[in-house]
């Protein structure tokens, strides 16, 4: 007989999108039940975000530390202890997921362990270690996430290949690296590793690399990437495996070139988790990629089943799936709340950081709309001199009929924490004047900000004005 239970609301997936859905709908007063076939936190806690970050900070240390003698500082002997830097990572998941665990505890939500599907009567259908469970429920709210994309080129089973869940998982050093696809993620594992003294060559099928990005931060980074030392090749693919050892990977490019590398990343994008949910025979309508089609208010194209966050396609970012899940948690309990993408801060952790929010000049261009791009160089801001880390840009788009803050990019220093201060200008509708009229301390990195948006306005003060004919 399977066991049963009865949920006001039941959450899929105990990732950034399920567990703040169910902690939420909780808070509003209902009985809540979360379903989790591997480890809450999900992606992100578990294979993404913060264990990148965790490696990325080991990585940055022993980048600072080489460029200690600039700073009158000697420190010999700088060696990289990858165990050691694998087990801090570790733990830093292990605590973080803990803290979840807790929460869920505390906020009296049930955490049932096992794959769910959902029923015709629409109820959720767990498979569990003890047989099968039926969650009875009225609102069920599903986020189920994305797994690393494949490409049929590769054979995922040989050790040389590799996704981004495989790499955080080495129990070595490569000593050469192919990175295929030269977005976030694969970005974000070139830093690493080329700082640890893997020979890492990235592959990129468009004609820039990060090609979502800015063009201008996209040819700075491209730059920064070369003084790092990753051979960045654009317009270039694999077109075919030429031969698979248990250490190595030999393979032809679309130049014709043959390369070898020890080792092979795929980072080519994500494929999402809507297949085996029992989608279709409910009728909840998905597209072509298996994305789930949902409205402003996360809501599918059945009643009271809710998606969020990678599922749904979109942004696939940890912070939007939370606010995805806060949405459908404020809806499934009675509440009329709806998404709004306007300001997603989006960062990118490599060597120099970027953190845009909003449009970028590129968007404003193809989109007709008369803009003020207007530009503040880390080389002319005394912090960063201080610091060290002149290199980069705040770029600030401006509307030029009305002086809105349309958007930002920023490379440099700390710029993940940077684009927050023109992610809350723009939600207040701030203008380029109210960030200039602000007084910014000094020395800051937020001074770069301020003197943005001054130049917009010809008035920024440690800006040479235009030399006179
Ligand atoms: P997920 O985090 O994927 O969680 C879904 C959960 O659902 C999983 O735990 C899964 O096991 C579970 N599940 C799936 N199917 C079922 C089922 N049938 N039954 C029960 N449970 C199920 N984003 C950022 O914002 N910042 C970053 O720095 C960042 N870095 C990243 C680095 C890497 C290498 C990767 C891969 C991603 C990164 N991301 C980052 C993206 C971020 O991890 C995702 O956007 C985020 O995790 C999506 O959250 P989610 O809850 O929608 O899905």
């Amino acid at each position: 007989m399977a066991e049963t239970g009865k949920f006001d609301v039941v959450v899929i997936g105990a990732g950034p999108g399920g567990y703040p859905a169910a902690i939420r709908a909780t808070q509003r007063g209902a009985t809540v039940a979360v379903v989790e076939k591997e480890k809450v936190g999900g992606t992100c806690l578990n294979w993404g975000c913060i264990p990148t970050k965790t490696l990325l900070a080991s990585t940055e240390l022993i980048a600072h530390a080489r460029e200690a003698e600039k700073f009158g500082v000697k420190i010999t002997g700088i060696e990289a202890d990858w165990t050691a830097i694998m087990e801090r990572k570790q733990s830093v998941t292990d605590t973080l997921v803990g803290g979840i665990l807790q929460l869920l505890k505390a906020n009296g939500i049930e955490l049932v362990t096992g794959a769910a599907m959902i029923n015709k009567d629409k109820n959720v259908v767990v498979q569990t270690a003890d047989g099968e469970r039926v969650l009875e429920t009225s609102k069920v709210i599903i986020a189920t996430g994305s797994d690393p994309a494949e490409l049929p080129t590769f054979d995922f089973s040989q050790p040389s290949v590799m996704t981004s869940t495989d790499a955080l998982a080495l129990d070595h050093i490569p000593k050469s690296l192919i990175i295929v696809g030269s977005g976030v993620i694969g970005s974000e594992f070139a830093c690493v590793f080329s700082t640890l003294g893997t020979e890492i060559v990235m592959l990129e099928l468009m004609d820039r690399m990060l090609p979502t990005e800015d063009s201008r931060i996209a040819k700075q980074m491209k730059s920064s990437f070369r003084k790092m030392g990753v051979d960045v090749r654009t317009k270039t693919t694999v077109e075919e495996v030429l031969e698979y050892k248990p250490d190595s990977i030999k393979v032809k490019l679309s130049s014709g070139e043959e390369l070898s590398a020890e080792k092979l990343l795929v980072s080519i994008g994500r494929k999402f988790n809507s297949a085996g949910l029992g989608l279709d025979e409910l009728g909840v309508e998905t597209d072509e990629r298996g994305r789930i089609i949902v409205d402003q208010a996360m809501e599918t194209s059945v009643d009271d089943i809710y998606a969020v966050g990678d599922v749904v396609g979109g942004i696939l970012l940890a912070h939007t799936a939370t606010f995805e899940g806060l949405v459908a948690a404020e809806n499934v309990t009675g509440g009329n709340a709806t998404m709004n993408y306007h300001v997603v801060p989006a960062c990118i952790f490599t060597t120099p950081e970027i953190g845009s929010v909003g449009l970028n000049s590129d968007k404003a261009a193809e989109q007709g709309i008369d803009v003020i791009v207007s530009r503040f160089q880390f080389g002319a801001l005394g912090k960063a001199m201080a610091m060290g880390e002149d290199y980069g840009f705040v770029q600030l788009v401006i509307d030029a009929k009305t002086d809105r803050v349309l958007g930002a990019q920023i490379m440099g220093p700390h710029a993940s924490d940077l684009v927050h201060e023109v992610a809350v200008a723009m939600h207040l509708g701030a203008t380029a004047e109210d960030i200039a009229n602000t007084i910014h301390a000094h020395p800051s990195l937020p001074e770069a900000i301020m003197e943005a948006a001054e130049a917009a306005h010809g008035k920024a003060i440690h800006v040479a004005p235009p030399r006179k004919k």
